[in-house]
């Protein structure tokens, strides 16, 4: 880093952070929101030295290369699969805080408590597993909060799609459809069609899946860099986003978007993965390019170690070059979207989409949503919902819970032996939780 340069581009910061906010809500709307961002950004002023630092620390394996052998990351992988068992086999209800808000208090403004959606990006032919999501959700948490439902799609929804959703929701409950204009999807001018064939040719011969799909390339470049500026969106903080086929076991009796906003959340997930590591060669080492050149994006208090961690699935963290690949699996996420729209994240997503790599390669929303938080949000921001039982085939979320409905084992992570190994979430408990957090359940 030059540091002439980066006092420079602080000085500009310092005179448009507050600018850009508000430029960016009327870019995204056409037409700026009333209700104020629920997340802001504010510039870090850090010295060289503390620059250096950061550097260093996020270009450093957790784990001495040393030390990584196949006994000790076989014996790390026992010691996290008894620790996550461990965990999931405790009693737990409500998380433990003061003030939950429940929907039968009479001050209680159903379905606007919060400006919050859920969000569902679908083809027309996932109707019949999309209605068994809904119907889950609904019968665990939205019969009683009744959030509106947005349903994305690059083509037209069909009336009966619209019609068999709305009949099958009640009266009261708002529902959305929406079209992505196909500039926001479809494949950019910019990407070199034989690098992309190249690239794609090299990932299926490797069994990285949906590397020849297209409109999956598309579905992963939408999900990181434009849902959250689609105009259904403009006035929305908070996005749940729902899959079809998709299962949730547990009653929620609280309001869980009002959680994340009353404890400052920017990110809420169940479930916590290792990734393909062929489909994001290059994400770290563009990563590390990125915050070379723009360190002020840098949050002191990341979640670095998580990104770091190199023992449980070393050949991961080296064919990425430095990432552990641990990721939030974002087919459930909760999302303060103004995270999103701050600066950082989306001169990540500028930056990123110049590389060329959602094409190139097949990076994941999860991949990128979840470096992104992990190095511009505080980790203390990010909450894993373990009372939300939940599961997308082949992981599950299982918490010990009354309000749970026996269709899930607690702990039980997958039906599949091989698979615990991809399992992520004792690093971030490790890592990423304080006791604190540990406890609060
Ligand atoms: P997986 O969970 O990674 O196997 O991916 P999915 O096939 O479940 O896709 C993720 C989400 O994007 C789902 O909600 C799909 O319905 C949606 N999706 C995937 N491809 C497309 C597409 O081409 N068009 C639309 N409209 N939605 C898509
Ligand atoms: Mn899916």
């Amino acid at each position: 880093v030059h540091y002439e340069e980066y006092l420079d581009t602080m000085k500009g910061h310092a005179n448009t952070a507050i600018d850009y906010v508000s430029d960016k809500i009327s870019y995204f709307g056409g037409g700026s929101s009333d209700i104020a961002p629920s997340y802001t950004w504010e510039p870090n002023f850090y010295d060289e030295e503390t620059i250096e630092r950061l550097l260093t620390t996020l270009n450093t394996p957790l784990f001495p290369e040393g030390d990584v052998n196949k006994t000790s990351s076989s014996n790390v992988f026992k010691e996290n699969l008894k620790l996550y068992r461990d965990t999931m086999s405790q009693e737990i209800d409500e998380p433990q805080v003061e003030g939950l808000v429940r929907s039968d208090e009479s001050s209680y403004n159903a379905g606007n408590a919060v400006p919050a959606t859920i969000l569902s990006l679908v083809m027309n032919k996932d109707l019949n597993e999309l209605v068994d999501s809904i119907k889950q959700l609904e019968e665990k948490f939205n019969s009683k909060f009744n959030y509106p439902y947005t349903f994305l799609n690059d083509e037209d929804f069909t009336e009966e799609f619209k019609e068999t959703i709305r009949q099958f929701l009640p009266k009261e409950r708002e529902v959305r459809f929406g079209k992505i204009d196909a500039e926001d999807w479809d494949i950019p001018e910019t990407v070199d069609k034989e690098k992309y064939k190249h690239g794609v040719e090299l990932l299926d011969s490797e069994g990285v899946s949906y590397a020849k799909k297209e409109s999956y390339h598309n579905m992963c470049r939408f999900y990181s860099r434009t849902f959250y500026k689609h105009p259904l969106l403009k006035d929305i903080k908070y996005a749940w986003r729902l899959e079809p086929g998709v299962k949730f076991y547990c009653d929620i009796d609280y309001d869980v978007f009002k959680f994340m906003e009353d404890h400052n959340k920017v990110y809420g997930f169940v479930l916590n993965l290792y990734d393909s590591p062929q489909s994001v060669k290059t994400l770290w080492r563009d990563t590390i390019e990125f915050l070379k050149e723009s360190p002020e994006y840098i949050n002191e208090q990341g979640a670095f170690d998580w990104i770091k961690e190199n023992m449980q699935k070393s050949v991961n963290f080296n064919i990425t070059e430095g990432y552990s690949t641990c990721h939030f699996w974002t087919n459930f996420e909760i999302t303060n979207l103004d995270f999103l729209r701050a600066e950082p994240y989306e001169k990540y997503m500028d930056y990123l989409e110049s590389k060329g790599g959602f094409y190139y390669e097949r990076w994941g929303d999860a991949p990128v949503r979840s470096l992104a938080l992990g190095l511009f949000a505080d980790k203390s921001q990010i909450h894993w919902f373990r009372d939300i039982g939940y599961s997308h085939s082949p992981y599950t979320n299982c918490p010990n819970s009354q309000k749970c409905d026996n269709k899930c084992t607690p702990g039980y992570f997958t039906p599949w032996d091989n698979l615990e190994i991809e399992n992520c979430q004792a690093n971030w408990m490790k890592y990423s939780m304080t006791d604190e957090q540990l406890n609060l359940y």
